[in-house]
């Protein structure tokens, strides 16, 4: 097989990370020296940080540490757009430098070891290769909780998702192209690049505990995550709206049995028995297909904004 491009770029996004930056800085060098001394990467391969809007130091030391060390550069995106859409911003931009790029957290809870079988792996002819968590040992029983229920749940939702595999992932150039063609809002990016198919693989590794700072995960922004994912991928909701639909008519018969029961019974007033019967069917028809249009409506409104998903205001490659 035709020996491939082998200009790596490892992009990471960082949103309040001056805590982190320069241990990860440090290893990710070790890392990146060894790779290109044993010639799995060209020397021209780097480090590019996304700062995702960073209320802290963040930015300063990215542009410090680019100004010092030649494996490293960065962008930084107008305002903070969460993770989902720096990763977005970081991915697409090193794809205009890069043959195969990989993504990672900038708190390296994702074992940078693995990152040398992601490689081997891309070399026999992988586009896409997963890191995936083997263990969340280190990981409170809260967040081993919620984040495995969060898998569970998007499986049973109908969303196709590499069970534990969060954005740990290399991505050739060629699966980068094809993924800037998806421009939609709702981004779940777990999600798109199953769809996008082509070779792919998983590697496993151990999920380490954060070094240093504090998960910019909370619960809340999880949980928009998780709505995001199924919300944006699968219809799966809309069937379940319409089964509780058949649930509320089937109810709605019974009522309408007792109703005419009573009625029959002559326990009634006059009306209540058509009123009944006409507020239980009727109310739980209407909210239904209001529920139903309104999931509709509100992914058109989403996708018709066709806002940019990142706005970079500097990019220090031009430089
Ligand atoms: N992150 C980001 N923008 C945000 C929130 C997080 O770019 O709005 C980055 C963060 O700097 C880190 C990665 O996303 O590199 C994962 O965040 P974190 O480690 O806090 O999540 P956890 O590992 O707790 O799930
Ligand atoms: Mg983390």
């Amino acid at each position: 097989m035709k020996k491939r491009g082998n200009k790596l770029f490892v992009v990471i996004p960082c949103y309040n990370e001056e805590e982190v930056l320069h241990e990860t800085t440090k290893r990710l060098k070790e890392k990146l020296e060894t790779l290109i001394k044993n010639k799995v990467i060209s020397k021209d391969s780097k480090v590019m940080y996304v700062n995702d809007g960073s209320k802290d130091k963040t930015w300063e030391l990215i542009k410090e540490i680019s100004a010092k060390e030649k494996l490293f550069t960065g962008i930084t995106l107008s305002r903070n757009r969460g993770h989902q859409n720096a990763l977005v911003g970081g991915l697409l931009t090193a794809k205009n430098y890069a043959d195969v790029v990989i993504s990672m957290d900038a708190d390296l809870q994702d074992d940078i070891n693995a990152i040398d079988e992601m490689l081997v792996k891309y070399n026999e002819g992988c586009d896409i290769v997963y890191g995936v968590r083997s263990a969340r040992k280190t990981d409170t029983f809260f967040k081993r909780f919620t984040a495995e229920g969060f898998y569970k749940f998007m499986g049973m939702m109908g969303v196709d998702i590499v069970y534990n595999h969060a954005d740990y992932r290399l991505t050739s150039k060629r699966v980068l192209d094809e993924f800037e063609g998806y421009k939609e809002v709702n981004l779940f990016l777990r999600g798109i690049f199953p769809t996008i198919g082509f070779k792919t693989d998983v590697v496993y590794y151990e999920r380490a505990e954060r070094f240093a700072g504090e998960s910019k995960y909370p619960l809340k922004k999880m949980l928009n995550f998780a709505w995001d994912g199924i919300t944006s991928f699968s219809v799966k909701p809309l069937r379940l709206i319409a089964t509780l639909g058949f649930v509320i008519l089937f109810i709605s018969l019974l009522i309408m049995l007792y109703t005419l029961i009573q009625k029959i019974i002559g326990n009634t007033v006059d009306g209540w028995a058509f009123l009944n019967i006409s507020i239980w069917f009727i109310g739980g028809l209407q909210m239904l297909s209001l529920g139903i249009i309104g999931e509709y409506v509100g992914k058109m409104y989403n996708e018709t904004k066709a806002r940019p998903r990142y706005i970079i205001s500097e990019n220090l490659m031009d430089k």
